[in-house]
This record gives C-alpha cells, sequence and structure tokens, in this order.
C-alpha cells in the first residue's frame, strides 16, 4: 500500500511572524493518522520548523553542489544535519525562472538520495504541450535521465508530481480522470524500467490549483497518491480540508 501524502508548498510567502502562526495551527489540527503531511517553507524557517511534532518538513529546493563557494545556496548535507527527509526539485517556477533542466535537477537528486532525504521530483507540461498533444511525451522526457540514471532503489526514496503547468496559481485544475492518465502513464514508465513492484511503491502526487472543492474527487483515482499543493496551503482550514479528503 502506497503512502498518502499531502505537501504544502509555502513558496516565498509568509512574514516570520505568519508562518510561525500557521505552523502552529496546522500542528494543533488533528490529521488522519495514515497521511503524511509534508510542509515545505521558505528555507530561512527551516531551521526553527524541523523541531515540529507532527508535520513533516521539506525544503523548496537544494543545491547540486556538495559545500563551498555557492552563494546563496544550501546543501543537501544541511538539510541533512536538520534531520530535514524531503526536499522538492524541478519545481516549475524553478525551471522557469531559473533555467533549470533535467542535468541539473538529477544532479540535486543524486544529492539528496545519497543524505537519504527523499526528492519530490517535479514534473509537467505547458499549456502549449496540451494543446498540441505533446503532454505524454513532454512528461516523458522530464523524466527520462531520471528513469535511465538511476536505480530501482533510488526509486524506492523518491516522490513524484505530477504538476502541469498551465494548473499552477492560474485557478485551472486538470480534470481528475485526465490527471490519473498522466499518473498512470508515469507509473507505466516506472514499471517498464523496475518492474511492477517499484512502480507500485512511488507516491506520484498531483499538483496544480487543488483545493478543497476538487481534492476528493482528485485523491479518489487509483493513481493519486496525493497533492503538492501551493496557494491552498497557505490557509490552515483549506489545507487541512484537502488533507482530509483522502
Ligand atoms: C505548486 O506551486 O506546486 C502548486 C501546485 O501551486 P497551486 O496549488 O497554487 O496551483
Amino acid at each position: 500500500m502506497r503512502k498518502k501524502i499531502v505537501v504544502g508548498n509555502w513558496k516565498m510567502n509568509l512574514n516570520s511572524e505568519k508562518a510561525y502562526k500557521l505552523l502552529e495551527n496546522l500542528e494543533s489540527i488533528s490529521f488522519p493518522n495514515d497521511v503524511e503531511v509534508i510542509i515545505a517553507p521558505p528555507s530561512i524557517y527551516l531551521d526553527s520548523f524541523s523541531k515540529a511534532k507532527k508535520l513533516f518538513i521539506s525544503s523548496q529546493d537544494v543545491s547540486s553542489n556538495d559545500n563551498g563557494a555557492y552563494t546563496g545556496e544550501f546543501s543537501a548535507e544541511m538539510l541533512s544535519s536538520l534531520n530535514l527527509k524531503y526536499s522538492i526539485i524541478g519545481h516549475s517556477e524553478r525551471r522557469q525562472y531559473h533555467g533549470e533542466g533535467e542535468d541539473l535537477i538529477c544532479k540535486k537528486a543524486r544529492q539528496l538520495l545519497k543524505y537519504n532525504i527523499s526528492p519530490i521530483y517535479c514534473c509537467g507540461e505547458s499549456l502549449e504541450n496540451r494543446k498540441s498533444k505533446n503532454h505524454f511525451q513532454v512528461v516523458k522526457s522530464q523524466l527520462s535521465r531520471l528513469l535511465n540514471e538511476f536505480r530501482g532503489s533510488d526509486f524506492q526514496n523518491l516522490i513524484i508530481a505530477y504538476e502541469p503547468v498551465w494548473a499552477i496559481g492560474t485557478g485551472l485544475t486538470a480534470q481528475p480522470s485526465d490527471a490519473q492518465n498522466m499518473h498512470l502513464f508515469i507509473r507505466q514508465l516506472i514499471d517498464d524500467k523496475f518492474g511492477l513492484e517499484i512502480a507500485q511503491s512511488v507516491p506520484i502526487l498531483y499538483g496544480g490549483s487543488c483545493k478543497p472543492s476538487n481534492s476528493k474527487e482528485l485523491f479518489s483515482m487509483n493513481d493519486i497518491d496525493g497533492g503538492l499543493i501551493g496557494g491552498a496551503s497557505l490557509d490552515a482550514d483549506s489545507f487541512s480540508t484537502i488533507i482530509n479528503s483522502f
């Protein structure tokens, strides 16, 4: 049975007062035991957030380098020294605003796996890709280096987040059946490479305007194991409704 996971990606939102208040709020809410709830706050809060009792904490990114003269970056080793177990990588905003591509994202994945941190590896097509019916091909190419250069055992420590770029922060959501088709496609790619057992064990999350009004239907799909939530994770009530919608 795969883990059910909900990740709140706070992006570059909330000053420290608001961030700690929201964390405190979320820590006081009761969630189903079988759902892993992960918060990815801005990195400036990671050290103190790492002491959270119920919630798991993730970074929103990580350096592809070990340590050294890389101003502004932080390493997987540093995340590990805070006992963090997750890091988002390859988010479409990193791809779009920082020019990140598969080569760099896979280096980040390697750094994280070296320190036993699970990469939450994002992929997803643009609206243009979908309109021209290239979406499966685009997602396949975003995952091909990961599938070809990593081992099955790495996949047992990895989470995939399918986030159609046209649905992120836009209010547009993929139809649950369209999202399911893509999740199944991704699982089949893993199956083709590493076999059914590993494919069945990898959590695949949906992200893109997931909110209380659509999370239940999305999470009811066979291959959707939870969500990567942006905007709706900034409100304790909305986020807790999403977590309780499995
Ligand atoms: C995201 O940024 O990962 C995301 C899914 O954002 P939103 O939920 O706001 O669309």
